[in-house]
């Protein structure tokens, strides 16, 4: 159950409430966040709503059985839509995000932040440090590189999503980037989404190799109940005994994560299928099946990148997949 309380609210009348819940069996945790203030309350016993919903102080009271509940669609009248600055992601926006794996150096950003903003696309997406399956692998330029990204994305209106791999990063990153984005491998860095609710900046995250959507969803939460609000949830694919493509896409992500929750569902095909020739398919299928947007990386030189290059579009691909994507929104009438 989600107890949203008023503003400003006297800590007599709280007391009052949480007195009240405590007496029905329910555990609560308070959260306060940067727009509002809840108390989430847990009990396995039902209890009438009107009960709290008529105490004084109480905003609005809602039953979610979920096992995640402010990420929950069920407390929400419409999806939530996600400011950063003049660029909306959620409701009724659609927004790309796009660019490298890696950044690599000066000329490659250049030239890709070019390509975006000759394109229309308004977030450029770039990892400073590397999450790569093998230690000997490029490992990113790190905090020099993002300062670099950040200089020439600021000199093209761009703004920048990059992954955040430790708790020691944010505050290095916190003023260089506009989304923070967690990969497949922290989904579940428990102590990571913790103190990312405390920053105010949005919060991308991407579903774990193996994390199912619930999982997903209770990451959401950490982030959530820990303050910040600004959440985007990524379907970038899964592993599964199917090893003819790099991940298997689940397609079925998106119109469940987008029932489940309010919160602004993103597509990445590139790590979704990780073969270059298919990803422009899987981005208009994940369309198709109700994305708020898409994350995916494009290179100059794709066959010449330091990262993930097998799957990455080369400019002309890219512009190819967002012309697609123009037509894609004629016919499905979607908000691009
Ligand atoms: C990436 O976006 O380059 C990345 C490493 O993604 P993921 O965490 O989904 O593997
Ligand atoms: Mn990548």
């Amino acid at each position: 159950m989600i107890i949203q309380l008023e503003k400003d609210l006297k800590e007599q009348y709280k007391q009052g409430i949480i007195n009240k819940v405590i007496s029905e069996g329910f555990t609560i945790t308070e959260v306060k966040t940067q727009m509002a203030a809840y108390l989430i309350c847990i009990s396995k016993n039902n209890i009438d709503i009107r009960k709290i919903g008529s105490l004084p102080g109480v905003m609005d009271v809602h039953i979610i059985s979920d096992s995640y509940q402010l990420v929950s669609a069920k407390w929400k009248l419409r999806p939530s839509s996600i400011s950063v600055g003049d660029v909306q992601i959620g409701n009724t926006d659609f927004t790309i995000m796009a660019g490298p794996c890696a950044i690599e150096n000066e000329s490659q950003v250049w030239s890709i932040a070019k390509h975006l903003v000759d394109n229309g696309v308004q977030i450029m997406r770039g990892g400073v440090f590397k999450p790569r399956s093998s230690p000997y692998a490029f490992q990113g330029l790190g905090k020099e590189g993002l300062v670099m990204f950040y200089k020439i994305c600021k000199q093209h209106g761009l703004k920048i999503i990059s992954e955040v791999m430790e708790v020691d990063q944010i505050d290095q990153m916190c003023d260089l980037v506009d989304i923070f984005q967690v990969g497949a491998r922290n989904s579940q860095n428990f102590n990571l989404l913790h103190a990312l609710g405390k920053t105010d900046k949005p919060v991308l995250i991407k579903r774990g190799t193996s994390g199912t959507i619930d999982e997903l969803l209770q990451s959401a939460e950490y982030v959530f109940s820990s303050g910040n609000e600004k959440l985007i949830l990524c379907e970038r694919g899964i592993r599964t005994f199917e090893n003819a493509s790099r991940n298997t896409f689940d397609i079925n992500a998106i119109p469940i994560l987008k029932k489940k929750s309010h919160l602004p569902v993103i597509a990445d095909p590139s790590h979704g299928i990780g073969i270059r020739e298919h990803v422009t398919a899987i981005a208009l299928a994940a369309i198709v099946a109700g994305a708020d947007g898409l994350i995916y990386e494009v290179h100059k030189n794709p066959e010449e990148a330091l990262s993930d290059g097998q799957q990455t579009l080369s400019f002309n691909e890219s512009a190819t997949l967002l012309k697609k994507i123009g037509q894609l929104s004629h016919v499905f009438k979607l908000p691009i």
